[in-house]
């Protein structure tokens, strides 16, 4: 055998966060072996995927005991060599977000690889490339069939020979004309992709604006430069809709989608799609942020503003953040599209970071609907009289039955009612593994809770005193359907919320009835409220929001003024029933000034106020946070090590100047018999932030093998709920 001789290489491996190992492994490999290669290698006694990383540095200035030597370096085993290389601009991005959301870079590189890739030894890797290549050619054959014919179909029509050939003709997907806005947007685009370093764009666009046809458009222009695009959206729900406006303009090109709801068969075929550069659109959730594409020329991130963009458990990244960065490092140009743009890229926008790009009117001209703020406190109060059902709801609702109009109404909660009570005793239906009432679901007479999931028969009688008589107390979207169905009776009420589109395929089914006209009025929580194309609709109604406007949480208001937004965009889509639709807001607090900014859809005016609030606070974008979150089997286990934690921190110098505050208890202290608590950590700087956090964290790795009766700790960079 020709042996070549063995080199140092470095290599990232899976190893969990806690192991301690931050970089890549030294590694002996032969000559050939490319960085971005995939290779097995022995971790400890372990098997484990790992991927050529960089050369080792040139200048080997490093002293004697800082790295091994080669005699006791391990070869890497096999290499999976059929697969090109990860690029050099895709390792650099995972290592970015490795360093930037505190993550060893071999556990984050081999995390948003599809699943299945790592699972594979090279001649199973051969075996389905070879696959891929059989299914493209075909595909490829059967486009040239279609193409030929329809050449074929053409040229009867031509001689006049065949008259009915013209059905076979593909019809060629319309594209409506732009607006006079949409074609400055775009003419505003195309002059940023031009430039050397693209400038990120917020494509500030009100809903209806068609903000879709700018994606499609800046697209096209992509494709036609040969390039690849990548679009991002927040919710696998919405990939079906957009992944159809796509297939249908994109008629002939090749697009996939990434997302978890794919078997692991069908995400490895489409990311090696998109890897090989076969795939010119790819359409995906969070993950998809990371997909290899070799010709990117285009990043588009639809509804920047959602919290799905955040990854809740692991590497807790922010795809939209991610993205930007990406942009950058592949200097193509981003688009970040919303109604209601996170203030954080509000304020990008503000200070220039940013260019943004005003989509001002709807679509044909199509009004947003008139937002009432319909004061709760003139009400008359009668016992037994529901509230959030009032009667002149109730009336408007009945309005639009008559005219046979579609309504919307919103209530953030599933279940039918938020707990059960014994008013002999006090007992409630709390959950006897979290701080949290059990929710009473009608339907199958359970109690749910929705932290844990523990789920109970409904009792007969009070457990504790035997008081047959427990009621449930407040409301939830089940119980709203009933009411409704007997206020107006013959009204055609559906519902859409977790609960009733639990089985693959059912919220398509259910919206499927809504746009037919098979429904009068939807009842449902914020899953109603995005995207969803409803045409018909021409009343909107809140019927409890006040809820967020106390929130402890400093984004709750954020979060609620876009939710409203996107509910009230629902209605009036159609610009014919666009005058007369309305949003209702039932409220306690009609003049507080989110509401007021919302009635006027002054979005600009809210985030100017709440900007202002968030500066004065110190808070992001102003300052910089992160978290850490304990879990422990006792109170004392999860706050004594967050407390050795912040006594670690304070004996750093880099912690000059950064705030530590306090270990606290979650909002929810006891989730699954899970005690938790949380420290946040402020800095002015985000440098500053990070370098603390580098410094920090191996001692809390050590911290935790010392603290007994502490389950898991996590920190969390730029969180989004606090
Ligand atoms: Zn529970
Ligand atoms: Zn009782």
């Amino acid at each position: 055998m020709n042996e070549s001789p063995l080199r140092r290489l470095r290599v990232a491996v899976e190893a969990p966060q806690h192991s301690g190992l931050t970089g890549p492994l030294d590694y002996l490999g032969p000559q050939g072996l490319t960085p971005g290669t995939l290779v097995h290698v022995t971790l400890g006694r372990r098997d484990v995927m790992g991927l050529v990383w960089d050369d080792p540095p040139e200048d080997q200035d490093l002293p004697e005991d800082a790295q091994l030597p080669e005699s006791e370096l391990r070869p890497v085993g096999e290499a999976l060599d059929a697969l090109p290389p990860l690029s050099n601009r895709w390792r650099r991005l995972v290592e970015f977000a490795a360093g930037y959301y505190q993550r060893s870079v071999g556990e984050l590189a081999l995390a948003v690889l599809p699943p299945q890739l790592r699972d594979l030894d090279a001649k199973q890797l051969q075996a389905r490339l070879k696959k891929l290549d059989k299914a493209d050619a075909e595909a490829a054959k059967a486009a040239k069939a279609a193409k030929a014919a329809t050449a074929a179909a053409a040229a009867a029509i031509e001689a006049g020979s065949n008259p009915e050939a013209l059905e076979a003709l593909p019809s060629t997907p319309e594209r409506p004309a732009l607006t006079a806005q949409q074609q400055s947007a775009l003419d505003a685009l195309a002059e940023l992709a031009a430039r050397e370093v693209p400038q990120p764009a917020l494509l500030w666009g009100l809903t209806g604006s068609g903000k879709t046809e700018i994606y499609l458009r800046a697209a096209e222009a992509a494709l036609e430069r040969g390039e690849q695009v990548l679009v991002l959206v927040p919710e696998i729900n919405l990939t079906p809709q957009l992944e159809a406006r796509f297939a249908e303009r994109f008629a002939g090109r090749s697009i996939v989608s990434l997302h978890s709801a794919l078997t692991p068969a069908q995400r490895l075929r489409n990311w090696l799609a998109a890897h090989l550069g076969r795939a010119q659109l790819v359409l995906g959730t969070r993950l998809a942020v990371f997909a290899s594409m070799p010709r990117l020329g285009l990043i588009v991130v639809d509804e920047e503003h959602d919290p799905s963009y955040k990854q809740q458990d692991g590497a807790r990244y922010s795809a939209r953040d991610l993205a930007v960065y990406r942009g950058h490092l592949e200097k193509v140009p981003v688009v970040l599209g919303s109604a209601t743009p996170s203030l954080e890229s509000w304020q990008h926008a503000l200070a220039g970071r940013y260019r943004r790009i005003d989509l001002t009117e709807r679509i044909g001209g199509g009004a947003l609907p008139r937002v009432r703020l319909f004061d709760m406190n003139r009400l008359e109060r009668k016992k037994g009289v529901t509230t959030t059902l009032s009667v002149p709801l109730v009336d408007a609702l009945r309005k639009r039955l008559e005219r046979g109009e579609q309504s919307l109404v919103f209530l953030n909660r599933r279940g039918y009612a938020p707990v059960l009570h014994c008013d002999q005793c006090n007992w409630k239906s709390d959950c006897p593994h979290c701080s949290a009432h059990q929710v009473f679901h009608k339907e199958d007479r359970t109690l749910r809770c929705h932290h844990c999931g523990v789920t109970t028969r409904v009792p007969r009688a009070c457990p504790s005193c035997g008081n047959p008589d427990i009621a449930p107390l407040g409301r939830g979207t089940e119980r709203l359907e009933e009411q409704l169905a007997q206020a107006l009776p013959g009204a055609r009420v559906a519902r859409i919320d977790a609960d009733t589109t639990r089985l693959k395929g059912s919220l398509e089914t259910q919206l499927a009835a809504v746009h037919e006209g098979d429904v009068d009025i939807l009842v449902g929580t914020q899953m109603v409220a995005k995207g969803h194309d409803f045409r018909r609709i021409t009343l909107v109604a809140a019927v409890n929001p006040d809820g967020a406007l106390f929130s402890s949480d400093f984004r709750a208001p954020e979060r609620l003024f876009s939710l409203l937004m996107q509910a009230g965009g629902r209605a009036g889509r159609d610009a014919a029933q666009a005058a007369r639709s309305e949003m209702w807001i039932q409220t306690w607090y009609p003049e507080h000034a989110l509401y007021q900014s919302l009635q006027k859809h002054d979005y600009e005016a809210f985030a100017g106020s709440q900007l202002h609030e968030r500066m004065s606070a110190n808070l992001p974008p102003f300052a910089h946070l992160a978290l850490v979150r304990a879990e422990g089997r006792s109170v004392e286990a999860a706050r004594d090590f967050l407390v050795a934690a912040q006594e670690a921190a304070q004996a750093l110098p880099l912690s000059l100047g950064l705030l530590l505050y306090p270990p606290v208890p979650m909002a929810i202290a006891r989730v699954a018999d899970s005690e938790r608590f949380q420290m946040l950590i402020e800095a002015g700087s985000r440098a500053q932030l990070l370098r603390f956090l580098r410094a920090w964290l191996p001692e809390l790795h050590a911290l935790k093998r010392r603290q007994k009766g502490l389950t898991r700790w996590a920190v969390d960079v730029d969180p989004l709920a606090i």
